[in-house]
């Protein structure tokens, strides 16, 4: 009975941890302490670098030019310098492989001399290039074994950082061949290709100061915090993520006591050590709340450019993990930790700046700023009409299964919510090709002449519900899953918002060469594109059936699962799309659908097998072991009752054993059919969707029951209750 003393220590020792405090008390110095002094932040260049090398640097980062190599060398030494000063004994190039996590491999600065004794250095070429083994992450098939090598190249757009005694220096990942094996670099390159169209726009409204258009993102991030000692317990969590079994508690989030609820004091003093250490790291976190599931947070950082967002954000998943284990707590990310119980998601603001600071999806205030809004409205509506497919398989993934659809989450279905008043300026400028004022008589809004009305940012006025919504002055894209990288959603999004940017763009230039004024070319251009996309907008209840029904109508697609939406990915126009904006090449598109579909078929296996493997040998064993109590005991009444009296009991005892025996069956029959194979890898995927992943509900849904029946003592497994709301 050992899993029993251990569960019961695990709920007596929760109360003396109450009151531990957070070693990182001395933090709550000024903020100034806190900030950037782990991050080689352009402050600290600019402090310590020769002028003209941080002239150089600087125009490396701003326009993409290649770095000098002596250059390189005095940057390489000049961040030594600093990493030295602050501990740091390693370096690291840092990358985010297509495993959706990052990579690190860590070498000293030691090198030896050739007298003989060793000395601290670190040079440009180590900064610049990596050499490590690719071997060993996923391809897609784009490069065997035997061709190993891969190479990583400093992003000198992010800065670097020292974490656990290393510096950090964020790159990209690539094979021998140059083609791409990370997500770092098709965002940079989406990113690229989203200013260059974007840029021509501009230039059509005269806007002769910005250099470039930045795509920002700002992702809030939920997550779970429960005791460490339960989550050791639960080897569902462990190796899967997410709980395989566990019987609904008395007690759920129905009470809805825990959203913005005041936030223990346990709990309190881990998140104030995660933003205490995220601030070093020069990761601006802002908010911190309960959300609404018991045990679950959010945390969101202010928004920045999204290659910096895709890395913070790694660093945030991280850090939530290790300062979590400190605080004797565990750190869930999966997308659906209890089944019944809310998951999470990571809400992926995003917009279009100027280098020089201007959001593009600012309504703005002048007639002229109103007119550029619209059309950089209106490219963001086509782009979503168009590619809704891409969207919804770039936030596929195993988790968001149990998500989209569930009514906690958005639907399958992408769709835009606007709000109303954006969408009546919208529908007006269909029709007569320019706006209206709303309800005050008729007024004429002529596009380029007379100003918007102020559209709300008001929270209370959003839709929850809509997988996709403008939020005042930027979009958030709701149905992205809280363990996923941002690189995918975010390379997607740029790309197809570049194309519609560049048929407009087009669209514009040609008619203004054709003698139009600008204003006439964008009333009717944009007039032509709402009418063909504004199928994409809808302002209701995303939840409802009638939805459903409407969208199909509508011809909308909705692809419910990882298998459904995954093939989407290899349709010509989404091989074409990335090939022309050169993100991905179409080999390059296929490798990521392989590694897609791949990884979602070792999720699924794995977690049937932990399902056997917790049925089997903790479950199964447990009721076992109860029936024989229960059956011995009956046996010793038995001599002392009458057979009336006794007959309760051995009912229960009756639906215990029957229980026991569907439990014995289902499990055999889950080891049966996962010998299946396939080389069709999404054939394959299919049937861990349709044969496997039913089978392993019904094994939940005996155990479930067995769970409300057995003594607790004899239970396994830390039950929901503990898990969540024992902290
Ligand atoms: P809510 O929960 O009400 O949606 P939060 O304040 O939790 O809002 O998060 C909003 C997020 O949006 C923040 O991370 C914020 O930095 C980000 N954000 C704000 N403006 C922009 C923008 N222009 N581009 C990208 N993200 C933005
Ligand atoms: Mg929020």
């Amino acid at each position: 009975m050992n899993n029993k003393t251990a569960r019961q220590d695990a709920i007596s020792s929760i109360s003396e941890k109450e009151i531990q405090k957070s070693a990182y008390d001395h933090l709550q110095e000024p903020a100034a302490q806190m900030f950037g002094n782990k991050v080689f932040s352009d402050y600290l260049m600019k402090q310590r670098l020769p002028k003209a090398i941080y002239k150089s640097l600087k125009k490396t980062i701003e326009e993409g030019n290649p770095l000098e190599p002596e250059v390189a060398d005095v940057v390489a030494n000049t961040m030594k310098e600093w990493a030295v000063e602050h501990g740091a004994t390693h370096f690291s190039h840092w990358f985010h492989p297509m495993t959706g996590l990052t990579a690190e491999k860590h070498d000293s600065f030691v090198t030896p001399q050739s007298d003989g004794r060793a000395m601290m250095e670190f040079h440009g070429k180590e900064l610049v290039k990596g050499e490590p083994d690719a071997s060993s992450f996923p391809s897609g098939g784009i490069r065997s074994t035997f061709e190993a090598r891969g190479y990583t190249a400093w992003d000198a757009t992010s800065p670097a950082f020292i974490r656990d005694t290393t510096l950090c220096i964020p790159t990209a990942f690539y094979s021998y061949t140059g083609e791409v094996l990370d997500k770092k670099t098709p965002l940079l390159k989406s990113m690229y290709a989203l200013s260059e169209q974007a840029m021509r726009v501009l230039k059509l409204f005269g806007n002769a100061t910005s250099k470039r258009v930045i795509t920002t993102v700002g992702p809030e991030q939920e997550y779970f915090l429960i005791d460490k000692q339960f989550f050791y317990l639960r080897e569902d969590l462990v190796m899967t993520g997410r709980t395989l079994f566990g019987a609904k508690p008395p007690k759920g989030q129905e009470s809805e006591d825990h959203y913005f609820g005041s936030i223990k004091t346990r709990i309190m003093e881990c998140l104030k050590e995660i933003d205490a250490e995220l601030w070093q790291l020069g990761v601006n976190v802002r908010t911190r709340h309960n959300e609404v599931a018991p045990a679950q947070y959010e945390i969101a950082p202010i928004f920045s450019t999204s290659n910096i967002a895709m890395d913070h954000n790694q660093i945030v998943m991280d850090t939530l993990k290790k300062v979590a284990n400190r605080h004797g707590l565990a750190c869930l990310l999966h997308e659906k930790p209890f089944a019944g119980v809310n998951g999470s998601g990571k809400h992926n603001n995003w917009s279009m700046a100027t280098d020089d600071g201007f959001n593009l999806l600012d309504p703005g205030d002048d007639p002229y700023q109103n007119a550029q809004f619209m059309v950089f409205l209106v490219a963001v509506i086509t782009a979503v009409d168009k590619h809704g497919d891409l969207l919804r398989a770039a936030v596929a993934n195993p988790g968001n299964d149990h998500r989209l659809g569930a009514n906690e989450a958005p639907p399958a279905i992408i769709s835009i919510f606007l709000g109303d008043q954006l969408t009546e300026i919208i529908e007006q400028l269909e029709t007569t090709g320019h706006t209206k004022d709303s309800g005050k008589g008729g007024k004429k809004m002529e596009i380029g002449v007379t100003t918007l009305p102020p559209i709300p940012k008001d929270a209370t006025d959003r839709n929850r519900t809509s997988p996709f919504a403008f939020t005042g002055n930027k979009f958030e894209f709701r149905a992205v899953p809280s363990s996923l990288s941002l690189g995918g959603p975010n390379i997607v999004l740029n790309t197809i918002v570049a194309e519609s940017l560049d048929e407009l763009a087009t669209q514009l230039e040609n008619s203004i060469k054709g003698g139009k004024t600008l204003e006439k070319a964008v009333q009717e251009i944009l007039s032509e594109k709402i009418k063909k996309h504004k199928r994409i907008i809808y302002n209701g209840d995303n939840y409802v059936q009638e939805w459903i029904d409407e969208a199909s109508k509508r011809g909308l697609p909705n692809l419910k699962t990882v298998p459904d939406a995954l093939p989407i990915l290899l349709e010509q126009k989404n091989v074409d799309i990335f090939a022309k904006y050169k993100i991905f090449s179409p080999r390059e598109t296929e490798s990521r659908y392989n590694v897609l579909v791949e990884i979602y078929n070792k999720t699924i296996n794995q977690e049937a097998l932990c399902t056997l493997n917790i049925g089997k040998r903790q479950i199964l064993p447990a009721c076992i072991r109860y029936q024989g109590e229960v059956a011995k005991s009956l046996a010793a009444v038995k001599s002392v009752s009458s057979n009336s009296e006794i007959k309760p009991q051995e009912e229960y005892l009756k639906e215990l054993s029957s229980l026991n025996s569907q439990l014995a069956t289902k499990l055999v029959e889950l080891d049966k059919i996962l010998g299946h194979e396939d080389e069709d890898i999404l054939k394959h995927a299919k049937y861990f969707r349709d044969t496997v992943l039913p089978k392993m509900s019904e094994v939940r849904q005996v155990a479930d029951k067995l769970e409300t029946m057995v003594d607790s003592q004899f239970w396994p497994l830390p039950s929901y209750a503990e898990m969540l709301f024992l902290i």
